[in-house]
């Protein structure tokens, strides 16, 4: 399969609600954090997001946390 051309992919993962595992879509995203108060330049971190294709249930999981 040669390589998509977007960041939409799909794997199969498993999901907690579906108890099994399913086919996801996954999606990067960027989200703006501030989740520092102290520090007022907002970090942009990049999610990976994960759709469950079954039950719907998405999770996100921060990339930088390895
Ligand atoms: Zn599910």
């Amino acid at each position: 399969m040669p390589t998509p051309p977007a960041v939409l992919t799909e794997v199969t993962e498993e999901c907690p609600a579906c108890g099994r595992e399913t086919p996801h879509t996954v999606r990067i995203e960027i989200r703006t954090e501030s989740t520092k108060p102290e520090n007022r330049a907002y970090s942009r971190e990049p999610y990976r997001v994960t759709v469950c294709q079954r039950c719907e249930t998405e999770r996100a999981q921060r990339m930088n946390d390895a």
